[in-house]
C-alpha cells in the first residue's frame, strides 16, 4: 500500500510508551497532517516502570514520570485527547468513535492500546476490597495508602512485576509473603541460576517467598482480610497486589475484524490485516525468527512505534526487534539483553564484587545474557547479541578474560 499524503490524518489509539512514539516520531519524519493521540487515562503519556520502581517507593514524583511535559504536543500540533476511550472502528468509513459518539476520521490508524492485568477470579475472592494491580498510575496511587510499615501484604506472582513490588514493600518495612504457583519464581523468563539468585535477594531481606504453591482463596467478607493458600495454610493479611501476567487490549481489533494472535497481528512493516491500520507495542503480536512473539518492554514499544512510523511515511524498514529490558529489586540492578526462550545451557560469569552474568546459549548461539549489577556485561552482551555474536562459552566463563576482547 502507498504511503499517506503528507497532509491526511493520522489517529493513534493509546497514549502510551508506542502511542506517544508514534505520534512524535511521525512529526520527525516530517508527517505535516493532522495527528490525534488519544488515550484513555487521566496523565499525558508517562514511563510505566518506575509505577512498581522509584514511584512505589515514594521517590520520585508523578510529573517525572510524563514522557514530555503537555506544552510538548501543542507545539507539534499534536491534538492529545486524554480521558477518552475509543469504542469502535468503522474500516469501511476509516472512522473511529469515542465513548461520547464523536467520530474522528483517519487515512492511517495506529493501535497502541497496550494491556492490562489479568485479575483475580472473583471466585476466589478477588471482588474484595484491599487488591490491587500494578499497571497504571492510578492503580499505584490508590495502593500507596496501604503501604505503612508493619501491614501484611500477600503479592501473588513471582514474575518482574511481583518481584519488585515486593522489594519495594519490604523496603518500606512491610511484612512480605509472595507466593509463586510454579516451582520457581521468574520460571517462565529466567534460568534457574537467575531464580536462585532472586530468592537468595528476597529471602535475605525478609520476604517469604514461596514456590510451587498457588492461592486458594482470599477471605474477608468486604475488604479481603486472610488468604487460604493451594497448600492448606491460611493467614491474616491486610491488602493484596497481584501480578500474574497481561493480556494484549485486542477488543477494538477483533471488533473490526483484523487479525489476532496472541495480540494484533502485524508484518514485519507493523501493519495489520488491514494496511491502513498498524500496531505497537504490548498490544502487537509480530514475526520473529521464523514464528510470532509479543513483547512487553520499553524498548520494544518504542521500536516498533519507529516502524510504524515509517511504515505511515514511506520510510519502509522491517521491524528487527533487538530486546532488552532491565529490573530493580533492592540494591541489585538486572539489565537483560536478548531472549533466552530456547535455551540449553547457561554460562556464568562472575564480576567484580557481587556482580555476576548469566549468558544463555543455545548449542554454539548465544541468545540472551541475564547481568546482575554489572553494567559492563551488559554492553558487551548486548552488543554482541545484537550483532548475532557467540563469544567461545569458555572464554565468557573465566574472569580473567577482559570482557571487551569478546567485541574485538
Ligand atoms: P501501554 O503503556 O499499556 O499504553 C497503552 C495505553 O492505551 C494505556 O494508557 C491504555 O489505557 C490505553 N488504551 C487502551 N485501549 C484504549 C482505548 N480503546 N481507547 C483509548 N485508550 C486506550 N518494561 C521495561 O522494558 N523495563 C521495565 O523495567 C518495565 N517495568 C514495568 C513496570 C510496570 C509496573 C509495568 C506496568 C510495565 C513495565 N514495563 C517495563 C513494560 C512497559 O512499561 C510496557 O511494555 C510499555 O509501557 C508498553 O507500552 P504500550 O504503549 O504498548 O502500552
Amino acid at each position: 500500500m502507498e504511503s499517506i499524503g503528507e497532509h491526511e490524518p493520522v489517529v493513534v489509539i493509546g497514549a502510551g510508551q508506542a502511542g506517544f512514539s508514534v505520534a512524535s516520531k511521525l512529526r520527525d519524519f516530517g508527517h505535516a497532517g493532522p495527528i490525534t493521540l488519544v488515550g484513555n487515562e487521566a496523565q499525558p503519556p508517562y514511563q510505566r516502570p518506575p509505577l512498581s520502581k522509584a514511584y512505589l517507593l515514594g521517590e520520585m514524583t508523578a510529573d517525572r514520570l510524563y514522557l514530555r511535559p503537555v506544552e510538548f504536543y501543542r507545539q507539534k500540533s499534536i491534538d492529545l485527547r486524554l480521558s477518552s476511550h475509543v469504542e469502535s472502528i468503522d474500516r469501511t468509513k476509516r472512522e473511529a468513535t469515542l465513548e461520547d459518539g464523536s467520530k474522528l476520521p483517519y487515512s492511517r490508524l495506529v493501535l497502541a492500546t497496550g494491556a492490562r492485568p489479568r485479575l483475580l477470579p472473583a471466585v476466589i475472592g478477588g471482588a474484595l476490597d484491599g487488591i490491587y494491580y500494578v499497571r497504571n498510575l492510578a492503580d499505584i496511587d490508590a495502593m500507596s495508602a496501604e503501604f505503612g510499615a508493619g501491614r501484611r501484604v500477600l503479592v501473588v506472582g513471582g514474575g518482574y512485576i511481583g518481584l519488585e513490588a515486593a522489594a519495594v514493600a519490604a523496603k518500606l518495612g512491610l511484612s512480605v509473603t509472595l507466593i509463586e504457583a510454579a516451582p520457581r519464581i521468574l520460571q517462565r523468563v529466567a534460568a534457574r541460576e537467575t531464580s536462585d539468585y532472586f530468592r537468595r535477594l528476597h529471602l535475605d531481606r525478609a520476604v517469604d517467598v514461596r514456590e510451587g504453591v498457588g492461592l486458594k482463596t482470599l477471605v474477608g467478607k468486604k475488604r479481603v482480610t486472610g488468604a487460604v493458600l493451594s497448600d492448606g495454610t491460611e493467614f491474616p493479611i491486610d491488602f493484596v497486589i497481584a501480578g500474574i501476567g497481561v493480556d494484549p487490549n485486542i477488543e477494538l481489533a477483533v471488533g473490526c475484524d483484523l487479525e489476532v494472535e496472541n495480540g494484533v497481528k502485524v508484518d514485519g512493516h507493523c501493519r495489520t490485516s488491514d494496511p491502513t491500520i498498524l500496531a505497537a507495542g504490548d498490544c502487537a503480536s509480530f514475526p520473529w525468527g521464523g514464528g510470532r512473539i509479543r513483547l512487553e518492554s520499553v524498548g520494544n514499544a518504542i521500536d516498533q512505534a519507529e516502524s510504524a512510523a515509517m511504515t505511515i511515511v514511506g520510510k519502509e524498514r522491517v521491524y528487527d526487534a533487538k530486546p532488552w529490558f532491565w529490573s530493580d529489586q533492592f540494591d541489585v540492578k538486572l539489565q537483560i539483553a536478548g531472549l533466552s526462550a530456547g535455551y540449553e545451557k547457561v554460562v556464568v560469569r562472575p564480576g567484580q564484587g557481587a556482580a555476576v552474568s548469566f549468558w544463555y546459549y543455545r548449542g554454539p548461539v548465544l541468545l540472551a545474557v541475564d547481568a546482575m549489577n554489572d553494567p559492563r556485561a551488559y554492553m558487551v552482551a548486548k552488543r554482541l547479541v545484537d550483532a548475532g555474536r557467540s563469544p567461545d562459552p569458555s572464554l565468557v566463563s573465566d574472569p580473567a578474560v577482559d570482557l571487551r576482547s569478546l567485541l574485538s
